[in-house]
């Protein structure tokens, strides 16, 4: 009888994997921190410091990582057994630095990067490994819990909102908010940005079906200064996370690299996923799987912005548009299928990844108004690009008001663009249809996408199309222990 209870027990604890949580760590968090270096063909990893942090926020069952996003992979083995306790793939801001012009001259970057993994209760070995690189291990860490050297201090000074916390963080994807660029002054302004956009998120599938399995707090570390750098603008302000426009050298882009800065202040709250808001008027953001994603909080489009730059830091999906220009080379290695959920190369329309979702009516490759979506929106790209350099050049020059007006005219353009290219697609008869759209991933031929429009592919505040809403509901489903897939 015993026997048997226990071997019940056993087969328990290894479906629900729940044993390997308590029994290898504890409800904290090790944070550690390096830097990750190199240029486009070298790259190494090198140890900076490590942190005992508050409650462990990510899943506590099933801790190796199902899906298969990331460049770079964050293992915990027990050195003993050699078994793997956790893993978890992302992306980092070197990954995207190395497909640039600069790096494939030569030109060598540091990058400061973090890696957050269970507090263990024994040593561990940890390694950092790169999936597309030789040897794919470029680090391996022992960690004895017991280390003098494993920094305990209090997170950075800051003010913590619960906004939305319907439960734990152990059941709960943890969401935080991260204020750049709001003054002391400014709290009022961070606060009623915090509750638009966090109540923006909930409102939109699937995120509301999953509201009650999704925690969002904001945290707030005032700035000296108000908004963010512009460095074709020639505007530099001291803020609590470096932010800054023109990333990578893109006019749009907007990052941090103080990834210590921003480690700092998200260590306030238990956290899954950080948002960086800034405070900043001018389009502009970004989303890096599984690091963060940016957008400015005070800009027409700001509602679109963090749901389309979500979708990538969270979900691991691709842009599906094809026609603005990006700051990455070869970005995608021909014949080969993309990793992301929401892109295909159809080298085997059979195996299709969303197949399941598509009609046995509609053809694959999916046949659109492709020719005169084209025409269209590479006319108005080409302008784009114009006014762009118009502004930053009136603005440089210190006619800061020219700008401004010039700034107002090219939204406004940008908006009528849109409402033309909406209007267009819905007129396409496989409007709605689920199939493979040739154009995206910034490739007009070679990739295909799975709805004419998405989030993901045009500006605006619309749904996820299918492919893509069940690919955040999956990751969603992850973070809350309900595993997904
Ligand atoms: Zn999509």
């Amino acid at each position: 009888m015993r026997i048997l209870i226990l071997i019940l027990l056993f087969s328990a604890s290894s479906i629900s994997g729940a044993s390997t949580f308590e029994t290898h760590f504890e409800d904290a968090t090790l944070r550690i921190d390096y830097y990750h270096y190199g240029d486009g063909e070298t790259e190494f990893i090198s140890f900076d410091r490590a942190f005992r942090q508050g409650p462990w926020a990510g899943p506590r069952q099933g801790l190796s990582d199902p899906f298969p996003y990331g460049r770079s992979m964050v293992r915990v083995f027990d050195p003993d057994s050699g078994k793997e306790l956790f893993s978890k793939g992302f992306d980092s801001y070197f990954g995207e630095y190395r497909t640039t012009t600069p790096a494939h001259q030569g030109q060598s970057r540091t990058y400061s990067e973090s890696v957050l993994v269970p507090f263990p209760k024994h040593p561990i070995l940890v390694t950092i490994e790169i999936r597309d690189s030789e040897p794919a291990s470029l680090a391996r860490w022992t960690f004895d819990p017991e280390d003098i050297g494993i920094a305990s201090e209090e997170p950075a000074a800051a003010i913590v909102v619960n906004h939305h916390v319907p439960a734990p963080p152990q059941t709960c994807l943890d969401i935080a908010f991260l204020g750049e660029g709001y003054t002391s002054h400014e709290f009022g302004v961070f606060k009623k940005d915090l509750e638009r956009f966090a109540d923006l998120m909930l409102d939109h599938e699937p995120y509301h079906s999953m509201k009650d399995s999704i925690c969002i707090r904001g945290v707030m570390a005032p700035s000296s200064d108000a908004g963010c750098d512009e460095p074709t603008r020639g505007h530099w302000k001291r803020t609590a996370m470096g932010a800054s426009f023109n990333a990578l050298g893109s006019e749009r882009y907007l990052l941090t690299e103080d990834n210590r800065a921003l480690r700092d202040i998200a260590a306030n709250v238990p956290y899954d996923t950080l948002i960086v808001m800034v405070n900043h008027e001018r389009y502009g953001g970004g989303g890096i799987y599984n690091l963060f994603c940016t957008f400015t909080a005070h800009n027409r489009w700001s509602p679109y912005l963090v749901l389309h730059e979500f979708g990538h830091s969270f979900a691991g999906l691709a842009d599906e548009y094809y026609t603005s220009s990006v700051a990455y080379e070869d970005l995608h290695p021909p014949d080969s299928e993309p990793i992301a959920p929401n892109v295909t190369a159809l080298l085997d329309s059979v195996g299709l990844k969303w197949r399941d979702l598509v009609d046995d009516t509609t053809p694959l490759p999916t046949p659109w108004l492709k020719k005169e979506y084209d025409l269209l929106d590479r006319a108005y790209q080409a302008e784009r690009e114009k006014r762009n350099q118009a502004i930053a050049e009136a603005s440089r020059g210190g006619h800061g008001a020219e700008a401004a007006q010039m700034e107002a005219d090219a939204e406004r353009l940008a908006a009528d663009h849109g409402k033309r290219m909406k209007a267009f697609l819905a007129t396409d008869p496989m409007a709605g249809k689920v199939g493979a759209f040739e154009g995206a991933g910034y490739a007009a031929n070679g990739l295909y996408r799975p709805t004419l429009d998405c989030l993901m592919f045009s500006r605006g505040i619309q749904p996820f199309c299918p492919v893509c809403r069940r690919a955040v509901a999956e990751m969603v489903g992850r973070y809350a222990g309900k595993l997904g897939r």
